[in-house]
């Protein structure tokens, strides 16, 4: 299977000393075939390998790693992004009750999933009721109450006479009258997509207009699934993808394929018969399970965690022996640039009581971060090594030849040194506030 395949082509790179293009290309040549064997779709596959490829190839090599290591942790970080890298979560109305729809083809596992969740939710405090549209079957009704009984889940029902959308309508009435805050709505599939199913769902859609239309698919159908998930989402619009039978899925295509050809989360997996089998998807625990080298991975956590860890004790360090230079200033600003937009962070700041998002605009007073931030990057730049260390050497024509060299003024870069003298003062008395105390400088 596709662990074993990528096991063996890693196995094969772990043994090099240094990792050379030609080393990477094979080995990328081999990561190909294995995800085209486990029927991932061939537009994904194309553009993972040439993602991997340019990452790979060229990259420093982490210290505590081996080249063969640092392409699986490549491979592993891009395999999390194509599945959607986050874990998606169900949203819930503002106002109750919740309507889930679930939709899919026959035999993908709607009613099976519907019970589970179902289950779920009354575990996590919730009060959901089951409702049966699958009024073309008797035996589609019996299997819902079945299921309903099982983990002693309310079933509404209007027998095979009342049409889906009646059925939903009403039911939506009696989840009000009974308090019932979660409605997941259990429609017919087909053995096919056709039009006659896809009228019946977006009458459904119209009628209750649900919180989230959750498609089932069936995992063990590979491509099929995923040109299932990409007919439904243009025709009706889905919100998330369930993958169910994951557990009988020895393959992997769809998991892998399924999030980047729809752009549409997976937000469970299905992996048995039993309510703990529907499992939240995480992306990054599926990659693992994908390359199946949990001991490789933890390491590769452990040597990112010192890496970070690292950086920050050298910059504290710095900063306690008053030697930080304006080179770290710069070093500093990097860091901060790669966390995201500024504006962005400062709005996900909790610190500042009183003051929201709108405060916050008017304090910045139309200055812009992010433009900012790089103006005085610049003028950082445009210094030599020396005078990034000890700025006392900065005289006139230093300056003049700084201001030249990054496009501001002479005023600029005197503001800078201005600003930067501030800030050490400012360490210099945390220091000596700190002093005595452990632990880390309080500054990031
Ligand atoms: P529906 O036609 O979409 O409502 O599908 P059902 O809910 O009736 O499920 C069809 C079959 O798939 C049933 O036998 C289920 O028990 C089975 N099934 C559903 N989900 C899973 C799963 O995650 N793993 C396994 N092994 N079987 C599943
Ligand atoms: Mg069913």
């Amino acid at each position: 299977n596709l662990s074993n395949k990528l096991q063996e082509v890693f196995k094969q790179l772990r043994s090099k000393g240094v990792l050379t293009e030609a080393d990477v290309k094979a080995a990328m040549r081999e990561v190909k075939i294995a995800l085209l064997e486990a029927d991932v779709n061939f537009k994904i596959v194309k553009e993972f390998i040439k993602k991997v490829t340019e990452r790979a190839v060229g990259t420093e090599v982490l210290q505590g790693l081996n080249p063969g290591q640092q392409v699986i942790k490549i491979v592993n970080e891009e395999l999390i992004a194509l599945m959607g890298s986050t874990q998606a979560q169900l949203t819930f109305s503002r106002k109750p009750p919740t309507v889930f729809m679930m939709v899919g083809l026959q035999g993908a596992g709607k009613t099976t999933t519907s019970g589970k969740l179902a289950g779920q939710l009354r575990k996590q405090g919730r009060s959901p009721l089951l409702v049966a549209c699958d009024v073309y079957r008797p035996a589609a009704i019996k299997q819902l109450q079945v299921v309903g009984k099982n983990y002693n889940i309310p079933v509404f029902e209007m027998g095979t006479e009342v049409s889906p959308v009646e059925i939903s309508k009403k039911a939506l009435e009696y989840a009000a009258q009974q308090h019932h805050d979660v409605i997941l709505i259990d429609t017919a599939g087909r053995l096919h997509i056709n039009e006659e199913l896809m009228q019946e769902l977006q009458d459904i859609k119209t009628a209750v207009r649900p919180q989230e239309i959750l498609l089932v698919v069936d995992a063990m159908t590979g491509q099929d699934a995923v040109t299932v998930a990409e007919s439904f989402d243009g025709q009706l619009g889905v919100d998330g993808i369930i993958l169910t039978k994951l557990d009988g899925d020895a393959r992997g295509g769809a998991a892998l394929s399924v999030r980047s050809v729809t752009n549409k989360p997976i937000k469970y997996i299905g992996m048995g018969e039993k309510m703990e089998d529907l499992e939240p998807f995480y992306p990054d625990r599926m990659a693992s399970r994908i390359l199946g080298m949990g001991d490789v991975l933890s390491l590769i956590d452990k040597v990112q965690a010192n890496i970070d860890e690292q950086e920050a004790l050298d910059m504290a360090k710095k900063m306690r022996a008053n030697d930080f230079t304006l080179e770290d200033f710069l070093a500093q600003m990097q860091q901060i640039k790669k966390m995201g937009p500024l504006k962005d962070l400062l709005g996900m700041m909790p610190g500042i009581p009183g003051m929201g998002k709108l405060d916050l605009e008017s304090a910045l007073n139309g200055v812009d971060p992010q433009k900012e931030m790089a103006r005085t990057e610049a003028i950082i730049q445009s210094m030599t090594k020396e005078e990034r260390a000890n700025p006392s050497i900065l005289n006139g024509p230093r300056k003049k030849r700084i201001a030249a060299g990054c496009g501001r003024s002479i005023a600029d870069v005197n503001r800078l040194i201005k600003q930067f003298e501030e800030m050490k003062k400012m360490m210099k008395q945390m220091n000596n506030m700190q002093k005595g105390k452990k632990g880390k400088f309080p500054f990031f």
